[in-house]
C-alpha cells in the first residue's frame, strides 16, 4: 500500500469532506499519510487527525513564508509534543525567496532555529526550498552536525549536481505531481540518476495535482500516479517502487513503523 509523505488535511478546500476522504484511504491502496504543518494551526491540526485516524501522521512545523510566526512560544509548544508516537517530522522548514514577504535573514534564523529544534526531539526533518537552493545549500553543510535524524527535501526541483551535494548530506528527495507533467523534465533528468533507496512518494496536496487531474483539487489518493510514474522512470514494477518507497519512508520517518 502506498503512503503520501507529504499532504496539507488541514487545509480549507477539504473542510466538507475530509472525513470522506480518509475514510477512503484503504479503498484507495493508501496505507498512511504524512499531515504537514506550515504554522502553529495547521500543526495542531494535524495531531488531532492523528488522534482521530489511525492512517494519519503529523509533522509540526513553520513554513518560511510564516517565519515571523515563530516565537518562543511556538517552540515551545512544538517541544512539549514532538516526542507524541505519531508525531514523524518537524516541517516543512525551510526557505522561500519566490513568494515570501518574509525577510530573507528571518527565514534563516527561523530555518536554523528548527534544526536545532529537530535536532534536540530525535526527528528528521521536511525541508522546502524554493528559489533559494544556494542558501539553503550553505545553511544544511554548516548545519550538518543537526542532520542526525536526517531529512528530506520536499517536491525537489533542484539539479542532479545539486542533488549529489545533498546526498553526502544524507537526505532523502521528495517528488510529486510536476514529474507526470508532460512538460517535466524532471522525472528523465534527476529522478533517474538518484539511488532508488532515497526518494519518497508525495502529493502536497491540495497543491500540484498529478496528470490526467491537473486543475482538479490534489488528494492523498494520487499519490498513485507519482508512483506510477517513478516506476516508469525506474524501469520497475508499479508494486516493487512502492514497496521500496515505503521502505524509504519508514527508514526516514521511524516512527511510521512503531
Ligand atoms: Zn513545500
Ligand atoms: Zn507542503
Amino acid at each position: 500500500m502506498l503512503i503520501d509523505t507529504h499532504a496539507h488535511l488541514s487545509d480549507d478546500r477539504y473542510k466538507d469532506n475530509l472525513e470522506e476522504i480518509i475514510a477512503e484511504f484503504k479503498t484507495n491502496n493508501l496505507e498512511k499519510v504524512i499531515n504537514v504543518g506550515y504554522d502553529l494551526f495547521s500543526s495542531k491540526i494535524g495531531i488531532e487527525l492523528t488522534q482521530k485516524y489511525d492512517s494519519v501522521y503529523a509533522s509540526i512545523g513553520v513554513h518560511p513564508s510564516n517565519a515571523s510566526e515563530y516565537t518562543l512560544e511556538v517552540e515551545t509548544f512544538f517541544k512539549s509534543v514532538a516526542n507524541s508516537k505519531k508525531v514523524v517530522a518537524v516541517g516543512e522548514i525551510g526557505l522561500d525567496y519566490y513568494r515570501s514577504t518574509e525577510e530573507k535573514y528571518l527565514q534563516k534564523a527561523v530555518f536554523i532555529k528548527q534544526l536545532e529544534l529537530a535536532n534536540e526531539c530525535n526527528l528528521p526533518v521536511i525541508i522546502h526550498i524554493r528559489d533559494a537552493y544556494a542558501d539553503a545549500l550553505t545553511i544544511l553543510q554548516e548545519h550538518k552536525h543537526l542532520l542526525n535524524n536526517s531529512g528530506v527535501l520536499h517536491c525537489y526541483g533542484g539539479s542532479l549536481e545539486y542533488a549529489k551535494e545533498v546526498l553526502k548530506l544524507g537526505l532523502y528527495f521528495g517528488f510529486d505531481g510536476p514529474i507526470t507533467f508532460k512538460n517535466s523534465n524532471t522525472a528523465e533528468k534527476v529522478l533517474k540518476h538518484l539511488p532508488i533507496d532515497r526518494i519518497l512518494t508525495e502529493t502536497d496536496s491540495p497543491y500540484l495535482t498529478p496528470h490526467p487531474y491537473r486543475g482538479k483539487l490534489n488528494e492523498p489518493k494520487y499519490v498513485a500516479l507519482v508512483a506510477k510514474k517513478m516506476a516508469e522512470v525506474f524501469g520497475v514494477s508499479v508494486s516493487e517502487i512502492i514497496e521500496i518507497t515505503n521502505k524509504n519512508a519508514k527508514n526516514l520517518f521511524k516512527k511510521l513503523s512503531e
